[in-house]
C-alpha cells in the first residue's frame, strides 16, 4: 500500500489514494479486493471539435472517468474549467464511488471534465462543446450506465443539453440520463439547493453532538456559488451567524454578521462583485479561512487547507462543501488540533442524494413535492451522519477515516458477492 510524500501533497489523486490506504488498512481489506478498488474501471478521453462564434475551430479536451459500477450506475458531475486535468477527475470519480456508498445510495461513482474556461466563451460555445461531448461519449453514458450532473461551471442549463443530445441519439427521450435539470424536463424540487441543505443538515447534527445551538455559531463560508451561497443562506435562516464569505473574486467579512438574503441577491441575482457588497469589510479570499469561527465551510476548490496552513484554522466543526479542500497531510494537523471534520464525502452528499432522487422520479414518471424531497434528504443525511459517528466512536479513527470505512465496506461486501467476471 502507498504512502504519500509531501512533494505531492497537493495531486488530488494522491490525496484520494492516501484516505483510501488508511480505511482499507483500518478494515484489514483483503489485498485483491484493495487492488480492484483502487483503481478506476474505464478512463475516457474525447478531444472535442467546436466551431467558435467567430468562425475559428478550436478542440478541446474531455474526460469521464467511471470508477465503480459495483453497486449500480455510476453517477457524477462534469466539471467546465482551465485546471480540469486526468488525475483530478480520476480523484473526483474515486470520491464519488465513496460517497454514493457512505449515504448509500445504489450508484457508482464517475466524473467528467472538460479544459476549458466557461468564463471566456458564449453559451452558444458552451452549447457546441456540451453537445459533441455528449455525443462522443453516449455509448458510455444512460440512466443504467453512468449518470452526470452538474458540478464546477456547468449548471442545470448545460444539463438540458446533456440530455437533449442524448435523447437525440436515441431516438427518444430520456430524462434520466442525467441530473440536475431544469423542473420542467424532469428535474426534482429540492435538487437546486441539495447540496448546501445536506450540509445544514450535517452541521445541525454535529452541533448537537457538540452541545452548541446555531446561536452559538459564527460560520465562514468560501466559495459563494450554488453550494456556498446555498449552505449560508439556510445556516443563515436557521440562526447561524454568517460573518465570512468570500468568492474568486475576494472575501468579506463583518463580526456582527453578514445580511445573506441580501449578499445571495447581490452577487446571483444583480451579478455584481461579492467584495463590493456594502455590509462588510473586503478581506483577501483566502485570509477569510483562517479567521476565528465556530463553522468553516469551504466549498470552492480542492487543496485550501493544506499542511502548510492548517495550524492556522480556527474553528469547532470543519464541514467540507467542496470536494478535496483539506488535502491528506493536512488531516493530522486538524486532528491534533481537535477540529470536527464533516469529510466531504459525507457533508456534500445532498446534492448526490437528491439526484438520486431525481433518477428515481424520472423512472417511475412520478414527481414528488419538495418537502418530500427536503424530507427524505434529512433523513438520509442525518442517518448517514450517525453511522460515520458510530464507526468513528467503535474504532477510535476520525471522522473521515469512518465515512471511507463504512464506504469501502459496502462496496466490497457487493464484489464479494458479485463475484469476479473472467
Ligand atoms: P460553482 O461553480 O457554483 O461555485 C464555485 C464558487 O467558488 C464560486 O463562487 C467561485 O467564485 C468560487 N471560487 C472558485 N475558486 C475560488 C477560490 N480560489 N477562492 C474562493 N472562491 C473560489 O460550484 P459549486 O457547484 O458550488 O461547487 C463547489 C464545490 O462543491 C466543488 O468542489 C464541487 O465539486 C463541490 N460539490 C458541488 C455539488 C453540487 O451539487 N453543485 C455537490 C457536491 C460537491
Amino acid at each position: 500500500m502507498t504512502t504519500i510524500t509531501p512533494h505531492e501533497e497537493l495531486n488530488v489523486y494522491q490525496s484520494a489514494e492516501a484516505r483510501f490506504d488508511l480505511a482499507a488498512r483500518h478494515l484489514g481489506l483483503e489485498e485483491g479486493l484493495y487492488r480492484y478498488l483502487k483503481y478506476p474501471s474505464k478512463e475516457i478521453t474525447v478531444y472535442i471539435p467546436a466551431v467558435m462564434d467567430d468562425g475559428r475551430i478550436e478542440v478541446f479536451i474531455g474526460y469521464r472517468v467511471q470508477h465503480s459500477l459495483v453497486r449500480g450506475p455510476c453517477k457524477g458531475g462534469i466539471r467546465y474549467s482551465p485546471n480540469v486535468s486526468l488525475d483530478e477527475v480520476r480523484a473526483l470519480a474515486s470520491w464519488m464511488t465513496w460517497k454514493c456508498a457512505v449515504v448509500d445510495i445504489p450508484f457508482g461513482g464517475a466524473k467528467g471534465g472538460i479544459i476549458c474556461d466557461p468564463e471566456k466563451l458564449s453559451r452558444t460555445e458552451v452549447e457546441r462543446i456540451t453537445r459533441r461531448y455528449t455525443a462522443e461519449l453516449s455509448e458510455w453514458l444512460g440512466p443504467e450506465k453512468d449518470v452526470p450532473a452538474p458540478d464546477l461551471g456547468t449548471d442545470e442549463h448545460v444539463m438540458a443539453w446533456v440530455m437533449d443530445t442524448y435523447s437525440m441519439h436515441m431516438r427518444h427521450t430520456v430524462t434520466a440520463v442525467v441530473t440536475g435539470k431544469p423542473l420542467d424536463i424532469g428535474g426534482s424540487r429540492g435538487r437546486h439547493e441539495a447540496t448546501g441543505r445536506g450540509l445544514l443538515f450535517a452541521c445541525n447534527k454535529a452541533l448537537e453532538r457538540l452541545r452548541l445551538k446555531p446561536s452559538d455559531c459564527r460560520v465562514i463560508v468560501q466559495g459563494f456559488g450554488n453550494v456556498g451561497s446555498v449552505a449560508a443562506h439556510l445556516m443563515h435562516e436557521t440562526g447561524y451567524r454568517v460573518i465570512g464569505a468570500s468568492d474568486i473574486h475576494g472575501g468579506l467579512y463583518n463580526e456582527k454578521g453578514l445580511d445573506i438574503p441580501k449578499l445571495v441577491e447581490w452577487v446571483h441575482r444583480e451579478r455584481k462583485p461579492l467584495p463590493e457588497f456594502p455590509g462588510g469589510e473586503r478581506a483577501s479570499s483566502r485570509d477569510i479561512l483562517f479567521r476565528p469561527c465556530e463553522v468553516l465551510v469551504p466549498s470552492a476548490v480542492e487543496n485550501q487547507i493544506t499542511s502548510e496552513n492548517a495550524h492556522r484554522v480556527d474553528c469547532k466543526i470543519l464541514a467540507e462543501g467542496a470536494n478535496g479542500p483539506t488535502t491528506a497531510y493536512a488531516d493530522a494537523i486538524l486532528q491534533e488540533k481537535g477540529i470536527f471534520v464533516l469529510p466531504d464525502i459525507l457533508a456534500n452528499a445532498g446534492g448526490v442524494t437528491v439526484s438520486y432522487f431525481e433518477w428515481v422520479q424520472d423512472r417511475q414518471g412520478l414527481f414528488w413535492r419538495e418537502n418530500e424531497v427536503n424530507g427524505r434528504l434529512k433523513d438520509v443525511m442525518e442517518h448517514s451522519f450517525d453511522e460515520v459517528v458510530a464507526v468513528r466512536d467503535a474504532h477510535k479513527v476520525t471522522n473521515r477515516t469512518a465515512a471511507y470505512m463504512i464506504a469501502i465496506q459496502r462496496v466490497a461486501s457487493a464484489l464479494r458477492l458479485r463475484g469476479l467476471y473472467a
